[in-house]
């Protein structure tokens, strides 16, 4: 796909979509990943690609030409199965892998090189991991884990050390802190594990949180307090967060946009409601379809099966067309391009794409499905009647500001 020709969106939301199209087949849905571009992104993978080496048997397409971009004070999500490539982007965008190809921009300006840099880079965009307990060294206390940031990043606090470690334990609701900076993970319940995790990534004051599935460790009935502090971070503090999950309805609780990924590429971003309220892509569907929902009287029916393809030669055309109940016979042959189905909301399927002139007329559908929509649709009627029917979306939205205290977790987790 080509870089991301976003245009700011009107709404003021900071979000904006590429306009680019798939070229090719060998990169497969990531040639037609979704973009979301921005005028305010802070910070922004351009067209990134990772493929690991795996000897004989070629590469493993992990992420394949995504472009998205995180807007200033703003929490986007990343949702997808596990083997997506949702994980290898938060990497790539912590610097922790290099890219096969692509660029990292930081306030427009690509992100600085050398040693120097990359610490510079570091400071500013730090990572939260999904395994609170493995992030921590087992031998040190709390201050020890909050204490060592700053020397590494020379970081004197502005007032002093104990002032500094004292307000980093109230950020994230861990009273009294001079209990906390005692005592050693093992002492520590899972949440406030994970809270210890998130202010060691806030003491070198970072601008960007990249939180790879913080809660996916977590007892369910304390992931509620980690998604509150991160919204509370966002809310109070203005700070920038990629949220990483597999879990589309913690994402539509506490994200402002939502990028579904599928075997390596973006397939569908818009506003977190957009997405969960009127998804458009075959694969956000049946991701909403599996979700949870209290209120829903039947079981879920899921529209599509199978797993996510092998990423050491993924399905050429669309990557999602053998799961895909809607697959006509293009989707075998040619990546679908981006389209804008409603402002700042893209889709890369053939249900949404403009023709395709190589294929000169409408791609002939292979199946018994209902009647799809076509882009020559203006209506865009047809093919919104075929999709799954979302009665509830599957959590309410956050009161953000709400409490983020602790005490959201029972005592002993
Ligand atoms: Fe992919 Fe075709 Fe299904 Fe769209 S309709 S998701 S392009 S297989």
């Amino acid at each position: 796909m080509t870089a991301a020709a976003g245009h700011g969106s009107p709404d003021g939301t900071g979000m904006s979509t590429g306009t680019g199209t798939g070229t090719g087949t060998g990169a497969g849905m990531g040639t037609a990943a979704a973009a979301v571009a921005s005028r305010t992104a802070l910070l922004e993978a351009r067209e990134i690609t990772k493929h690991f080496p795996a000897g004989r048997r070629g590469a493993v397409h992990a992420v394949d030409s995504v472009s998205l971009a995180l807007p200033h004070g703003r929490i986007t999500a990343i949702v997808g199965e596990s083997g997506s490539g949702k994980s290898t982007l938060a990497r790539l965008f912590a610097r922790l892998l290099k890219p096969t190809s692509g660029q990292l921009l930081l306030d427009g300006r690509p992100a600085p090189a050398g040693r120097g840099g990359r610490r510079r880079y570091a400071q500013q965009v730090q990572m939260v991991l999904q395994d609170p307990f493995a992030s921590l060294n087992p031998v040190h206390d709390v201050r020890y884990h909050l204490t060592r940031p700053l020397k590494v990043h020379g970081l004197g606090p502005a007032g002093s050390l104990e002032e500094a470690l004292t307000s980093l334990l109230e950020r994230v609701a861990l009273t009294p802190p001079e209990r906390f900076l005692r005592m050693y993970p093992h002492e520590l319940s899972g949440g406030q594990r994970q809270r210890v995790a998130i202010a060691r990534a806030l003491a070198v004051r970072p601008r960007v949180l990249l939180a790879d599935e913080p809660v996916s460790m977590l007892d369910v009935s304390i992931r509620l307090g980690i998604l509150n502090l991160l919204a509370g971070l966002r809310e109070n503090e203005g700070m920038t967060i990629l949220y990483i999950t597999h879990d589309i309805a913690s994402a539509r609780y506490l994200a402002d946009e939502i990028a579904v990924m599928y075997a390596g590429g973006l397939v569908e971003s818009a506003p977190a409601v957009a997405v969960t309220d009127q998804p458009t892509h075959p694969y956000t569907q049946l991701l909403l379809s599996a979700a949870p929902d209290p209120d829903r009287p039947e079981p879920a029916v899921l529209s599509g099966s199978g797993a996510v393809p092998s990423l050491l030669a993924p399905p050429a055309g669309c990557r999602f067309h053998p799961r895909c109940p809607h697959a006509m016979d293009v989707c075998s042959q040619l990546p679908p391009p981006l389209a804008e189905v409603a402002p700042g909301h893209v889709s890369a399927c053939w249900l949404h794409a403009p023709k395709n002139p190589a294929t000169a007329a409408a791609p002939e559908r292979r199946n018994d499905d209902p009647p799809t929509q076509l882009a020559d649709d203006p209506s865009g009627q047809q093919g919104r009647q075929t999709r799954p029917a979302l009665r509830h979306p599957p959590f309410s939205r956050p009161r953000h500001g709400q409490s983020n205290e602790a005490g959201d977790e029972p005592a002993g987790h």
